[in-house]
């Protein structure tokens, strides 16, 4: 008997309707209005002109494991006239679309002309995306026959895995066609509104001097909902309150690390951190540079004010009250609190602010008040001190400051630290940076240099009254020995360890070299016709799981991966199916099957465009495979991360949490390769769309958020991605990040602190980068030092995919080795292939690999396993 998850029937089920719906208010919370001058809202029955490539080839997500199969994809035109807006210039669109054929076409032919493996050619088409130079000119017929005075303009950029953006025109900046169709725009239009249908962050400066530019909103990517929600925001159905979680520069070049990053400079091995704990927002208000658009910003239809009312601690906690009230005369909105500490910096150089709490309205109406309370922990105001190794808080004056931006924030009260206080004990990582010049402001480039705090502002005070944190750092060998005190009675299975008739430890004691090999690879993939290895990526998977009733029924996910199966007959242990990512679950969302199981349909369908890539052979190949019983398995899309992340809505995190959490369930899967938490160092990392934030403290509330959305309902988990620093994507596989301890604590691992203390996700996938010479897989410091003894995870660390392929390139540094992942706190090598079962056998039996230490990694697969299955 098998079980399928996918639904034998092509319509959508009940709960995509109610999941679209959700994601969609979501989607509208989350885009920012950048601008707001003139011509916004729309009216209901309006006419606009609308340009640009995103307006009917709206981009709906980024490439790679971040990619969305979605059934409903709205565009920015479709989204608009189902939403009663007329749109006028249908014969442009038209003009447009064959314009972009063509050159598409042209595109793929280029590609298929290169030949090489199929995957290659999916690599190339991921790091060479297709954009369209072809802005076509907009004519004055168009703007005659478009009879409005109103056109918007929309700009896309799509970025994703394997590759970084580039910081030219095009890319970061706009093209020159671009500039001309605006300049052209708005000399015709007396309302000319931008929506950027972007990854992240461009060059805003031509769009700002516009004259008649009347609003820019940043829309994003955000699945097949991206048009419906844009509708939304432009008719004021949903008044705007997304607000930045990433600073918007006036230039590309002012960011702290432009001139270095990745392909800048041309050096993708070694990637310097000097600047520090000078990231995003830090840097900008320690050195005094103006943003375009600062960190926390965004508009509303409305306008808010917003007064103190109280401020207190309790020695742990500080909380500040606050009156919102909607000052506008028409519209509803919310508004997001932000509380903001500036630290003393008298041993150690501090930012001149960080964020330490924030808080959201709910939807006011003209007029209407609400008391709203920011909460901050007072350990969020810490510093990682090197010389110490630990978490201090100096003595000194913190000044508390609330606004509505990183730019508007104004002191409300001041905490006093009485003396140097230590929080927290840790002990040094072992392998340290070297940075020869790191980035130091100077007192008077600070936004806040020469500040005089308000002669009757409050002043807690704060002592120290309990002991500092100190951690042992002997978890691991304790728990490694005492699983080899261990002694199994009998040959355990899974079903018994459910049936509580053995632990986990007795389970993973009676368990033989090979089995414990075979937990701690994931499935063995076998060459798939595609001539990729059968991972996620190319995904035409005909693994089989099995369940624990004993009769090994089958489970069938496709497009997905998994651990692996090597147990289901001996200790009927199912392995766990896994999916990606970033926004949202990614199966192959329509394929067919034969009466044995086996998978026909090719992965390369759920890829889009794949099929464009195909060589006629190729195409012959895949015709000619036999038809079987048609399946579908459609998911919802999420909102990009840093979409998501800009609600500032913990409610909204936790929905779409709860959304991933029903969809897994639905399909059968066990652990979500997500949420990416790796921070905006750069807006050029090809990545960022997955990644929250540029702030570490935002970044570890969203995603803890989710973790629980997902994980609370129970059986289903989550992979919190990628530790740490994978912060760019040329040469991902060999990028060296050289950062210090400090920043390495206070920036990058932060928010997978936060994450795990508060939410306890299930597991970690390391980086495919190395971080001070080590391979973050390789990584001692990282997987067990920081993220098991002092953190307190309990849960797998897994490889992210192919990090030990000793085919890949690796630049100048070496590739992690499966004994040297295991030792340093990896337990699972993803996807797995038959060389790394083979160099763990090796190592075990020529003792380069202790069996205490493969029996304590199995012991954390299988922890895992029996969590997950269990309900
Ligand atoms: C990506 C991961 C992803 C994995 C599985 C890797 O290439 O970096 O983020 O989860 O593939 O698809």
């Amino acid at each position: 008997m098998k079980r399928i998850y996918a639904s034998r029937v092509p319509t959508p089920e009940p709960w995509e309707e109610k999941h679209t719906a959700l994601v969609r208010r979501i989607t509208a919370q989350g885009m920012v209005l950048l601008e707001n001058r003139h011509g916004l809202p729309l009216r209901e029955g309006s006419k606009v002109a609308l340009y640009g490539y995103g307006a009917r080839n709206t981009a709906f997500c980024g490439y790679g494991a971040a990619s969305i199969n979605s059934r409903v994809q709205v565009s920015i035109e479709q989204g608009l006239r189902d939403n009663g807006i007329d749109v006028t210039t249908t014969a442009y669109l038209d003009r447009y679309e064959a314009a972009m054929r063509e050159e598409e076409e042209a595109y793929f032919s280029g590609i298929r002309a290169v030949g090489g493996s199929l995957f290659g050619r999916l690599v190339k088409m991921y790091s060479e995306q297709f954009t369209p130079v072809a802005q076509i000119p907009i004519s004055m017929e168009d703007v005659e026959n478009s009879d409005t005075d109103t056109a918007l303009f929309v700009i896309t950029r799509v970025s994703g895995e394997g590759a970084d953006r580039k910081a030219t025109a095009g890319d970061y900046g706009l093209s020159e066609a671009e500039q001309n169709n605006l300049l052209f725009l708005s000399r015709n239009y007396r309302h000319v509104i931008v929506l950027l249908n972007t990854v992240g962050p461009v060059d805003t400066a031509f769009i700002r001097r516009l004259p008649n530019l009347g609003a820019l909103l940043l829309v994003g990517l955000n699945g097949g909902v991206t048009g419906s929600a844009t509708a939304d925001v432009l008719t004021g159905r949903i008044v705007p309150e997304g607000k930045l979680t990433t600073t918007w520069a006036a230039q590309y070049w002012d960011y702290p690390n432009a001139h270095t990053f990745g392909l800048v400079d041309g050096n993708v091995d070694d990637e310097v951190y000097s600047e520090g704990i000078y990231v995003g927002y830090r840097y900008f208000d320690s050195f005094g540079v103006q943003p375009d658009y600062p960190f926390g910003y965004g508009l509303s239809y409305t306008s808010f004010s917003i007064q103190t009312k109280s401020v207190k601690t309790d020695g742990d906690r500080i909380e500040v009250q606050a009156e919102v009230a909607n000052t506008g005369n028409t519209y509803c909105g919310r508004e997001t609190l932000q509380l903001y500490a500036s630290c003393p910096g008298k041993r150690l150089d501090q930012p001149a602010q960080r964020l330490i709490g924030f808080a959201k309205t709910g939807l006011l109406m003209p007029g209407q008040r609400e008391l709203v309370t920011v909460q901050a922990d007072v350990n969020v105001l810490s510093s990682y001190d090197e010389a110490v190794s630990g978490w201090i808080l100096e003595a000194g004056d913190y000044p508390i400051r609330l606004g509505n931006s990183s730019r508007t924030t104004k002191p409300v009260a001041v905490l006093r630290v009485a003396g140097d206080a230590l929080l927290e004990q840790c002990r040094a990582f072992s392998v340290r940076s070297d940075i020869k010049e790191p980035l130091r402001p100077m007192p008077e480039q600070s936004i806040f240099f020469g500040e005089k705090l308000p002669e009757d502002i409050p002043v807690l005070l704060w002592r120290q009254t309990q002991a500092p944190i100190t951690h042992d750092y002997t978890l691991r060998k304790e728990q490694t020995q005492n699983l080899a005190k261990t002694a199994a009675s009998e040959r355990f299975t899974f079903r018994q360890l459910l049936g509580g008739q053995c632990t986990t430890e007795e389970m993973a004691a009676s368990l033989s070299e090979d089995e414990m090999i075979a937990l701690c690879v994931g499935k063995v993939a076998e060459p798939d016709g595609n001539g990729s290895s059968g991972s996620s990526l190319v995904c035409a998977s005909d693994d089989v799981g099995g369940d624990v009733n004993g009769e090994v029924p089958l489970e069938v996910v496709v497009g997905a991966s998994y651990t692996t199966a090597a147990l289901i007959d001996s200790r009927m242990l199912p392995n766990i199916a896994m999916a990606d990512g970033g926004c949202g679950i990614r199966l192959l969302p329509e394929f067919e099957m034969d009466e044995t199981g086996k998978v026909l349909t090719a992965g390369i369908s759920a890829i889009k465009n794949g099929e464009k890539l195909l060589n006629e052979e190729e195409k012959k190949f895949f015709a000619v495979v036999p038809k079987g019983t048609p399946y579908w398995q459609y998911t919802t899309a999420l909102p990009m991360a840093a979409v998501l992340a800009q609600t500032w809505d913990v409610e909204n995190w936790r929905i779409c949490g709860e959304i991933e959490h029903r969809e897994m369930e639905r399909f059968g899967l066990k652990l979500w390769l997500a949420p990416g938490m790796n921070i905006h160092r750069n807006p050029l990392c090809g990545r960022n769309f997955e990644y929250y934030s540029e702030d570490p403290l935002l970044t570890g509330f969203c995603a803890a958020q989710v973790i629980q959305g997902i994980q609370n309902g129970g059986g289903a988990g989550t992979t919190i991605k990628h530790l740490a620093c994978n912060n760019q994507e040329e040469n991902r596989g060999g990028m060296n990040a050289q950062v210090s301890e400090r920043a390495l604590r206070e920036i990058y691992l932060k928010g997978y602190e936060i994450a795990v203390k508060q939410a306890h996700p299930c597991a970690i996938m390391t980086g495919h980068n190395l971080v001070n010479g080590v391979n973050a897989a390789e990584s001692y410091d990282l997987l067990t030092a920081a993220a098991r003894e002092e953190w307190g995870f309990d849960g797998l660390v897994m490889t992210d995919w192919g990090t030990t392929s000793k085919s890949e390139a690796h630049g100048k540094y070496g590739q992690s080795d499966c004994d040297t992942c295991l030792k340093a706190g990896t337990d699972l090598i993803m996807p797995g292939t038959q060389a790394d079962l083979d160099e763990l056998k090796y190592a075990v039996t020529s003792g380069k690999l202790d069996i205490d230490d493969l029996r304590w990694c199995a012991w954390n697969v299988l922890k895992v396993a029996q969590l997950l299955m269990k309900e």
